[in-house]
């Protein structure tokens, strides 16, 4: 069926349309340098409800979690309460610039600095960095924090890494990046860091061991104490991408378990928003021994007059204590990761969904995440295999691929998903799954969203073996239909041009 492609904006030109008015000049005209003026590109001349209608069509055309069930595993596209929003547009944080003095600014430095705080107590941490600009970035700096480490114990010759093969992809990237090498660690059957395995891997060139805990399979290592006391006993440090702490919060801090140094994702479990390319935000967080690394400025309170004002206190009167706000480096600091103080916008956003929620909330989001997710998991798997059958956390994975169905891949599942106005999982990752589908429903689904999209899965098993057919060309009800997604990679058309 060839469908009806309305014109875009570049199309609709029409000599001498004009979208704005200008009053008559009243100031002689300026010389505008030649090269400024080109009379040869083809700008399209079109009228103000022209370009808005051209910029709705595109707002429809795309999909987001404001629109439905966004199920893609390990990025948590949950929703985004609006109310961030608004305290993100707040005059008083919009109109502050980098380069104001800190008296001009307490109030910025105070929701840093309580930020900071907030991590530290849902982590265990000793110490935060609110630095660098996502998930990967807090990677590369945790990783140049235990190299720094290292080296001040003459630890030199330690160049290697350990990462298990259900970890993140960015984990061996990043790595890589610090110029350390990689060693992947198996998974067990029951899809824990094998143990036996990592014993053989643990010598004195060993740096530590990166641990997605949670795994990219949705599952909590149930070693993970040991794992911890392996690598410091190898005089190694752990690692925890802790990017979807989401499953955990209020349940299990991270320093608790033995992690040394870990990364959260603001534009994760901190509900800010995310996909098409940030800003994000990936704070690092680490144990006391590590705090004097960390990279900086990060934020300091000090207490004015506290020493004039203790003890002093008339019955009935509050003490007078009054609080400074400075930034600081910390003594061994591995330096800057990020021009000013990291991505400010996105801090304001997570500081206040955290306020809103409270602990008792945090509680609340892991257990609504894990709850939803097993929800899932028990209903599609009837008809999806599970290669590691037991509790997950926050997401889990299945095979797309089905009995009586051969010629259908994970691929053609996710497209005909779109035709039932859900966007797809995650693909073929984790690497240890065969066509892996990576759910991750999310807290804020409701239970009429998880039914709509495990009837979706379970309608689509069926279509797959009656009509195969309609999966491979699918999806069938969007803009454009099934992509070339090879030659897309390959031969990007980035830009509209005009017809020769
Ligand atoms: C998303 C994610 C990352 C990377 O975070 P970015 O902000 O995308 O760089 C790292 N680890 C895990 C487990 C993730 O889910």
């Amino acid at each position: 069926m060839t469908k009806i492609v309305e014109p875009l904006i570049f199309e609709l030109s029409s000599p001498g349309r004009v979208g704005a008015v200008l009053p008559e000049l009243d100031v002689p005209p300026a010389d505008i340098p030649a090269e400024l003026c080109r009379a040869d590109l083809p700008l399209p001349e079109v009228s103000e409800v022209d370009v808005v209608r051209h910029f709705v069509r595109l707002s429809r055309m795309n999909y987001g979690v404001d629109l439905g069930m966004y199920p893609l595993g390990s990025c948590t596209m949950k929703y985004n309460p609006k109310v961030n929003e608004v305290a993100a547009r707040l005059p008083g944080f919009v109109y502050t610039h980098p380069y104001q003095p800190e008296d001009q600014v307490q109030g910025n430095l105070q929701l840093m600095w309580e930020l900071q705080e907030m991590l530290k107590a849902i982590s265990g941490f000793a110490g935060v960095s609110l630095q660098p600009a996502a998930g990967a970035h807090g990677e590369l700096t945790g990783i140049l924090i235990m190299r720094a480490y290292l080296c001040d114990q003459g630890e030199t010759q330690r160049d290697t890494i350990l990462i298990p093969d259900s970890a993140h992809g960015t984990n061996p990237a990043s790595t890589s990046m610090a110029g350390f090498k990689v060693v992947e660690i198996k998974s067990d059957e029951r899809g824990n860091v094998d143990l036996e395995h990592l014993k053989a891997n643990l010598n004195d060139r060993v740096v530590g061991l990166m641990l997605t805990n949670p795994n990219t399979l949705g599952l909590f290592d149930e070693h993970v104490c040991e794992v911890s006391r392996l690598v410091h006993e190898a005089g190694g440090l752990m690692y925890g991408d802790g990017a979807n702490m989401n499953a955990m919060l209020g349940i299990v801090k991270p320093a608790d378990l033995g992690i040394d140094v870990m990364h959260f994702n603001l534009h994760k479990t901190f509900s800010t928003p995310h996909g098409g390319g940030g800003p994000g935000s990936g704070p690092v967080g680490v144990v006391e021994k590590l705090v004097p690394y960390l990279p900086g400025p990060i934020v300091d309170i000090q207490v004015v007059g506290e020493e004039e004002h203790a003890g002093h206190a008339h019955e009935g009167e509050e003490e007078m204590v009054e609080v400074f706000f400075r930034l600081v480096m910390p003594a061994k600091s591995i330096g800057r990761v990020k021009t000013f103080y990291g991505h400010f916008g996105v801090m304001i956003r997570a500081y206040t969904y955290i306020r809103m929620l409270g602990a008792e909330g945090m509680r609340r989001v892991a257990e609504d995440a894990v709850i939803n997710a097993n929800y899932l998991m028990a209903k599609i798997k009837k008809v999806y295999p599970l290669p590691y059958d037991r509790l997950c956390k926050h997401e889990f994975v299945v095979e797309g691929k089905l009995k009586d169905a051969p010629n259908v891949r994970a691929l053609d599942i996710s497209k005909r998903l779109i035709d039932y106005g859900v966007h797809p999982p995650t693909n073929y990752f984790p690497l240890i799954v065969p066509e892996a589908l990576m759910i991750e429903p999310t807290e804020t689904e409701s239970l009429e969203s998880l039914d709509h999209f495990a009837d979706a899965m379970l309608r689509i098993a069926e279509e797959a073996k009656t009509n195969p057919e309609l999966l491979h060309e699918a999806p069938h009800n969007t803009p454009v239909s099934r992509l070339d997604e090879v030659g897309a990679a390959r031969n990007p058309i980035l830009r509209w041009k005009p017809a020769e």
